[in-house]
């Protein structure tokens, strides 16, 4: 399964923290993200991890072709809803996109473990399966 990470800066070490509390699930995926989030896993985790352009400088919109492609199957964003992000309608499109794409979305540390650990329990699998979108 492919999954994206992307962090807001002052959720990025939020983001860590829930990553290394989930290492041994993620390590059996692929990772992506933005570009200094995905810095921050590799040096906080370890995990090798797939980096696009930082968010600001597109690399949201990066993640949204893979969604449009279908070639993304989880996105992981935990946003900063206190803080103006210069790149606002970048986020406001990767999110909708997830919505036309039925791509699992997590938006803050709850959802995002109630889907990993029903990524654990096998409970997202049926997006391998063949009955994604055409
Ligand atoms: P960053 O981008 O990982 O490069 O900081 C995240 C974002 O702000 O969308």
């Amino acid at each position: 399964m492919k999954i994206a990470l992307i962090a807001h800066d002052r959720k990025k070490d939020d983001l860590i923290q829930f990553v290394t509390a989930y290492q041994p699930i993620l390590a059996k995926h692929t990772l992506y993200a933005t570009g200094t989030t995905g810095q921050r896993v590799i040096d906080g985790t370890g995990l090798p991890v797939i980096r696009f352009q930082s968010g600001p400088l597109g690399g949201d919109q990066q993640i949204g072709a893979m969604i449009a492609k279908n070639e993304m199957d989880m996105v992981i964003f935990f946003r900063d809803p206190l803080t103006a992000q210069p790149h606002e309608p970048d986020v406001t499109a990767l999110i909708r996109l997830c919505d036309v794409y039925g791509i699992p979305l997590a938006t803050n540390m709850g959802t995002a473990e109630v889907l990993l650990k029903g990524l654990q329990e096998g409970f997202i699998d049926w997006r391998l399966l063949g009955e994604r979108r055409g």
